[in-house]
């Protein structure tokens, strides 16, 4: 997946990467005889070793169907996207490209893919999706490249390339979307990228938004890397605070300020995309619901002295404001009740719940649906959850915002239902201990 060190610094100084070659000039005879094919489609030519087989035969089918989206996505004229061809080097035997001289003289030892211009080479997959993974994320490389004379900054370009890498192709229909990540495990054999940042995350190595964009792609990446990538790229585009202007950046990428160009364009709200960005890969999951668990920020008033106050907080969504905004060190007392849906059985019926959650199901080493606080204060604020049931005394460890929902997985929102009552008031424990971490007393 690395691209060629050369074209990368030429990028850096400047230089129009417009002018790539033609594909090289190949004998059908001569590569017969080796022992390759080619498969002819529409907008590309396969090159292969592989024996035919109705899934790779396809493979260069794939561009056309994906061209129209890299259009959209990248500002791209339809026509110009329509007329745009690729080569493609599918291979299992390295030595009969070589021999042939189909090898990229630069840069030849790439580990899954390479994109050069209008050539990209990829290596043979036991899996069909992740072999269409790596060809379409090599093919986005070689689309910006060609068409938009530059991919960005390594991070960008490697986040571009795995985003649109991610795919749903429909076999029956022959509908291919890209930027779609894949709603089950099962459905991306040997992709993998959730499970790195989850492992990654367990082991106390949570990126910040400014650590991924320091992945720097002029050398070889781990695929953790990739997964990083994948993962601010497909928050960006799938968070509704974020994706309109994460669609400006492909407009930039010519530009040498694109990282600052960057930074201005989420000044006004970079602390919440750090702490929402946290979360989001805190909670990676096949079928993450980034629009149900988009926070609802909302900026809390202090309770009065003897104050009271009440917030609603639905069952199929993420963190919600109370309203309400804490001290440091000073308990609020939160009452709940209601009874809301978290889940269904297999057959439909609901599962009914209240605030204490419910015993049969644990999400995170908590009840499912138990009502849980948080204060909107530093990066990593709603990631480190107090749990509060039916009633708690809550001590925030950082004056902000108190935020409340129910414990559920960020891909099982859409399937709960209704909402519960929080009574807050002032007091219900022993202040000013100074705890540095939230503290509960029931
Ligand atoms: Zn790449």
């Amino acid at each position: 997946m690395r691209w060629l060190l050369v074209s990368v610094a030429l990028a850096a100084a400047g230089v129009c990467h417009a002018g790539w070659p033609e594909p090289r000039p190949i004998d059908a005879g001569r590569l017969a005889a080796a022992g390759l094919r080619v498969v002819e489609a529409e907008q590309a030519t396969l090159v292969t070793d592989a024996p035919p087989s109705a899934e790779t035969d396809r493979l260069p089918g794939l561009i056309a169907l994906a061209a129209p989206r890299w259009a959209e996505r990248f500002g791209v004229a339809r026509s110009a996207a329509k007329k745009w061809r690729l080569r493609v080097y599918l291979i299992e035997d390295e030595a009969r490209f070589r021999a042939l001289g189909l090898w990229p003289d630069q840069s030849p030892d790439f580990q899954h893919g390479l994109s050069l211009g209008y050539e990209v080479w990829v290596r043979q997959q036991e899996s069909d999706y992740y072999r269409r993974h790596l060809l379409l994320h090599e093919a986005t490389h070689s689309f910006m490249a060609t068409r938009l004379g530059s991919c960005g900054p390594g991070w960008y370009m490697e986040a571009m390339a795995e985003l649109c890498g991610t795919h749903q192709y429909n076999e029956a229909t022959g509908e291919l979307r890209i930027a779609s990540p894949p709603e089950t495990r099962e459905a991306a054999p040997d992709w993998g990228r959730v499970r790195l940042v989850r492992d990654a995350v367990a082991s106390g190595r949570l990126l910040s938004v400014d650590a991924v964009r320091k992945i720097d792609n002029r050398r070889l990446l781990a695929t953790e890397e990739y997964a990083w990538v994948w993962a601010l790229a497909s928050f960006l585009d799938g968070h509704p605070a974020y994706r309109e202007r994460f669609a400006r950046l492909p407009g930039w990428v010519n530009e040498p300020d694109f990282d600052s160009r960057f930074d201005r364009l989420y000044q006004r709200d970079r602390r919440r995309l750090e702490q929402e960005w946290r979360l989001y890969a805190a909670t990676l999951c096949y079928g993450h619901d980034l629009p149900r668990e988009a926070i609802d920020f909302r900026q809390g008033e202090p309770l009065a002295a003897d104050g009271s106050a009440a917030a609603t907080i639905a069952a199929d969504r993420g963190w919600q404001s109370s309203g309400v905004a804490v001290e440091a060190g000073e308990p609020v007392q939160i009452t709940a009740e209601g009874r809301y849906v978290i889940a269904h059985e297999p057959d439909g019926a609901p599962w009914p719940c209240e605030p204490g959650g419910v015993t049969l199901a644990y999400h995170a080493g908590r009840p499912l649906g138990e009502l849980l606080a948080t204060v909107d204060a530093g990066p990593g604020a709603f990631v480190d959850a107090a749990p509060v049931g039916r009633s708690a005394a809550y001590t925030a460890p950082a004056s902000g915002t108190l935020y409340l929902r129910v414990n559920d997985a960020a891909n099982a929102l859409a399937e709960n239902e209704g909402s519960l009552s929080a009574a807050l008031r002032r007091g219900g424990g022993p202040a000013g201990r100074g705890a540095r971490q939230s503290r509960v007393d029931r």
